[in-house]
């Protein structure tokens, strides 16, 4: 697989058909690093002709008998073994993607060793995809159904995370047969790319996986709206993805949206508020605030309010913000200018709106940080759930604090979002707990933790936060496509006129 100093000032081509294709329009795009500022590689830029090539790679080799006709069993075995060469390749795809992303290193670390995990777990579903026998009241016709693969599936993915959320989406792509075209962010292309190295490797005939880099408005938009695609799987910004789905709906693709969020993370006054600030801390400062499940409303019951608040605070500015590939450091800096301009943005908008500023609220004054895109975790208190600092996501570390003082009234202001994606909640009563998980409009819920993850539970978003859903053996039928056989064994001719009720 290439290494960061083969990746470092070259240009990237696309990868069609198995082999690295230059853009057809000549054009590249710089991808900096964030924690400079500086160009790294230059990434092809795609158009719709490349996606057209693409696609039709991929239409061509759902059709190759060395895909199409292997059997489930040998099928896992090549996902196995791309679980295989990323383990062994774990330290360098990490690697690859911090200085593309500015994510901790230890962070990125975590994500490439679970990312193995994830393709061994849908290797082991490869070839247990059943169909089933359907009892009919016609006894002399036998109904069966089978799982297909869906065709050519488009993966969309963002910046953040880029090869942990396009594993949820490969893994069970590949065990059940599909084609892919992937189209990863410009911002962060390589580790992608550094990918098909060993997608090459582990034996998958050229078409079956192929990546096409560039911008979302040309890319994106032509995987979105080319005909021969038959599911988006999308992970993104909510406007985004609405633009994708009416894009699909011009050829009626499926789709799978993954898109943002305004998480509630709320403390009870019974909660062990020790472990509850950390969990705070998690949900909105790891990886400086970009995650999609970012716990950014901060609901805090009123009775514990300041001592909870004198917590969280102690916590947040003893946050080590520095170079993602230092030991030690506990933050790094945004992954893109633009998600940084966003930020400073948002800090003026929750101040004009009446929130206090507690904390951070600006970027670091340490020189030696000044070249790349850092912001200090900030803390706004006395916010009400209906600013736009509280209800808009910001995608970045920003906490919002919020006061409530009974459930009822909790649940309340939890489900007031046009989101639904994620919700934690800290308390030492299991009936509370339960209802909370009940009540809340949210497609995981997280009672005394937050952020846990397995590539075995199923997640989807509710609301604006998307439908569909990712990982957990659910992924094998958001991947596939169900076909009904029916078979007359009577050796009868029917009246072609009546319609059989009943045998
Ligand atoms: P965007 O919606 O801007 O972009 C996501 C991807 O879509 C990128 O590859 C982008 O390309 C592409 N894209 C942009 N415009 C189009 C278009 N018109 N047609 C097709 N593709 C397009 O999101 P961000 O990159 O800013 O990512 C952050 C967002 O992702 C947040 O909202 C976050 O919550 C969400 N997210 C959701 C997750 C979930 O599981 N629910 C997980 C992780 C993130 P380009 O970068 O070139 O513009």
């Amino acid at each position: 697989m290439r290494t960061l100093k083969q990746i470092s000032g070259q240009r990237l081509g696309h990868f069609i058909n198995g082999q690295c294709v230059e853009p057809s329009n000549g054009e590249y795009i710089d991808s900096l690093n964030p924690t400079t500022g500086k160009v790294w590689y230059q990434a092809a830029s795609g158009n719709e002709q490349d996606i057209a090539a693409a696609v039709s790679a991929a239409r061509s080799a759902l059709k190759n008998p060395q895909w199409k006709c292997i059997s489930q069993t040998d099928r896992g075995h090549r996902v196995r073994k791309l679980a295989d060469l990323i383990h062994e390749n774990r330290e360098m795809l990490a690697q690859i993607e911090t200085r593309d992303n500015g994510k901790l290193l230890r962070e990125t670390m975590a994500q490439t060793t679970i990312a193995p995990d994830t393709f061994s777990y849908f290797a082991g579903a490869a070839d247990k995809l059943e169909g089933s026998t359907i009892p009919l009241n016609k006894p002399d016709i036998l109904n069966y159904t089978l799982r297909e693969p869906i065709g050519v599936v488009g993966i969309i993915v963002p910046w953040n995370s880029p090869l942990y959320q396009l594993a949820w989406t490969l893994a069970p792509c590949l065990a059940i047969g599909n084609c892919v075209v992937i189209k990863p962010s410009e911002h962060t292309s390589a580790s992608t790319l550094a990918l098909m190295d060993l997608v090459e490797q582990a034996g998958f005939p050229p078409g079956v996986v192929n990546v096409v880099t560039g911008y979302g408005a040309s890319a994106g938009e032509a995987l979105t709206l080319h005909p021969q695609v038959a599911k988006i799987a999308f992970t993104g910004s909510s406007d985004t993805g609405k633009k994708v789905a009416a894009n699909a709906a011009t050829h009626l693709a499926q789709c799978n949206m993954e898109l943002g969020g305004k998480s509630p993370h709320c403390i009870f006054d019974d909660a062990d508020l020790d472990r509850a600030a950390n969990g705070v801390v998690a949900g909105i400062f790891a990886a400086a605030g970009q995650t999609c499940v970012a716990g950014s409303r901060i609901f805090v019951q009123d009775s514990i309010y300041d001592e909870f608040l004198d917590k969280l605070l102690t916590r947040t500015q003893q946050i080590k913000l520095g170079d993602p590939t230092v030991e030690g450091v506990q933050v790094g800096p945004l992954a893109i200018k633009e998600q940084l301009d966003k930020v400073i943005r948002y800090v003026d908008i929750a101040k004009a709106e009446g929130a206090v500023l507690l904390s951070g609220g600006k970027q670091p004054a340490d020189p030696a940080l000044n070249n790349g895109w850092y912001f200090e975790p900030t803390l706004f208190a006395e916010v009400d759930n209906s600013m736009r600092i509280a209800q808009e996501e910001v995608f970045g570390p920003i906490g919002c604090v919020i006061r409530f003082s009974t459930e009822a009234e909790l649940i309340e202001l939890a489900n007031a979002s046009d989101y639904g994606l994620a919700a934690g909640v800290w308390t030492q009563s299991m009936e509370r707990g339960l209802r909370f998980a009940r009540e809340v409009e949210s497609g995981i819920i997280w009672v005394n933790t937050y952020r846990a993850a397995s590539f075995a539970t199923p997640v989807g978003g509710f609301k604006n936060s998307g439908y569909g859903s990712h990982n957990g053996l659910e992924s094998l039928r958001e991947y596939s496509r169900n076909k009904s056989v029916m078979l007359d064994y009577s050796g009868k001719a029917q009246d072609p006129f009546v319609i059989r009720v009943k045998e």
